[in-house]
């Protein structure tokens, strides 16, 4: 997201604005946007996260010719196609009705529809299934990120290794100081500031932390509610399959009845897959450990009911990442924080986000160089919405 922003910025504004990025780790090691699974799709139904995404597919097509001719982000868009039983059935006819007034190719198929479709998926219990057949699969989060890094560096957009621990204020007289300076430690433990006209807070995971140091949750009035970002431990498996009847090359994403979701990675024959864990298990977010038994127990037993050839699976490989999830209502939040005049988030997508990058960095360079949204209007996303306490509901979630 914040090279994303740095891109946008660059592009717009070029030498007129001075770009500083401030990264902790610039391996990305456990950034969430390294760790993603990169699964994009239209079938949403507020009509900005379609927007988004759509913005994201064209992005993506002109990656090599506009970014970086030497990265390609790998956009397969084979589908996503999301299984239901009878409880889900009408939310699903639901969220497809309103996804096909907002122009996306989604077509609902019956369980007999979807096994002649796709021959190699097993039906049971399935009421009701959702393809997704245009502009939706995945892509290189990996890519996209690097690619985005290189062309806003090309730009002139500078990166600082360096944690941020700290703001500092200065009195303007009213109810609220103002944000003045960035603080941030680099590796030879030196405390460091820097002075700023406009900073954007795209922390990833971390955003809900670093809010509180801009005393975002700390004080009263429009300080009173927190930025409510935290991170959530997903585990992403990879595995292959000897068995007969293996989803092809051309097989969609596949987000099974359980919520427990595969797709290919490559043509090698491996597919990764994962699942939320339940609401009230939550794993623990000291370390990036993966749990092989949460696969054994909760992952394996429904992919192999669901995908006969996976019941002869061994896992090759497994990862664990940060969601940097939202808990006040599990959408991003996009704009300048009501109680100061220079103090941005970009940050909060809970799993559904890197499909939205190139559209965020475009929406938060329009606020800052041309003072309002141009392309897509995300004012509904701004931080606005947490203070009034009205959730943005979004009723296709994963
Ligand atoms: C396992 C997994 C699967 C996912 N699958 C999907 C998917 O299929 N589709 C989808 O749309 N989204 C998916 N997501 C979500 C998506 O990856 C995120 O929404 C997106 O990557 C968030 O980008 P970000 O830039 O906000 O966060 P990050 O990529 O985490 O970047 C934040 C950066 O801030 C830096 N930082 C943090 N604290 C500080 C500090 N104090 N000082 C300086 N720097 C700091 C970090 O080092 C990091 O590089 C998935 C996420 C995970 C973990």
């Amino acid at each position: 997201m914040g090279s994303s922003a740095a891109y946008f910025l660059k592009k717009k504004a070029g030498k007129s604005l001075d770009v500083v990025v401030i990264e902790k780790d610039c391996t990305y090691r456990k950034a969430s946007t390294a760790l993603s699974s990169g699964c994009i799709r239209q079938q949403f139904t507020i009509p900005q996260n379609i927007m988004m995404s759509r913005f994201t597919v064209e992005f993506l097509r002109l990656f090599k010719k506009d970014i970086d001719p030497d990265i390609d982000p790998n956009l397969t868009c084979n589908g996503v196609l999301t299984l239901t039983n009878e409880e889900g059935a009408e939310n699903m006819k639901k969220c497809a009705g309103l996804q096909k007034e907002l122009g996306v190719n989604v077509e609902l198929l019956t369980a007999d529809a979807l096994k002649s479709k796709f021959p190699w998926i097993r039906t049971d219990a399935v009421a009701l299934a959702a393809f997704g057949c245009v502009n939706e699969g995945w892509f290189d989060p990996w890519a996209l990120m690097m690619g985005l890094r290189r062309k806003a560096q090309s730009l002139g957009a500078r990166y600082v290794e360096g944690e941020v621990t700290d703001f500092i204020f200065k009195s303007t007289g009213g109810e609220y100081d103002a944000i003045d300076e960035v603080v941030f430690r680099t590796a030879d433990s030196k405390q460091h500031g820097i002075k700023f006209n406009q900073c954007i807070l795209a922390a990833g995971a971390y955003s809900g932390d670093i809010a509180r140091k801009a005393a975002i949750g700390t004080k009263s009035g429009l300080l009173s509610a927190p930025l409510s970002i935290e991170p959530r431990k997903r585990y992403v498996y990879v595995i292959k399959s000897q068995g007969d009847n293996i989803p092809p090359l051309t097989a969609p994403l596949v987000i099974d009845t359980s919520k427990a979701y595969f797709r290919r990675d490559g043509t090698a024959g491996n597919f990764i897959c994962g699942r939320s864990p339940p609401k009230d298990n939550e794993p623990s977010t000291d370390n990036l450990d993966v749990d092989m038994d949460f696969f054994e127990t909760n992952i394996w037993p429904q992919l192999a009911y669901r995908i006969p050839a996976f019941e002869s699976l061994k896992v090759v490989g497994s990862w664990a990442g940060f969601y940097e999830f939202n808990k006040f209502d599990c959408n991003g939040v996009l704009g300048k924080h009501p109680a100061y005049d220079n103090f941005y988030i970009m940050a909060g997508y809970s799993g559904h986000g890197i499909q939205k990058i190139p559209a965020v960095g475009r929406g938060i360079a329009e606020l800052i160089v041309d003072g309002g949204f141009k392309t897509i209007d995300l004012s509904l996303l701004g931080f606005d919405r947490v203070v009034e306490n009205k959730p943005l509901v979004e009723l296709a979630l994963v």
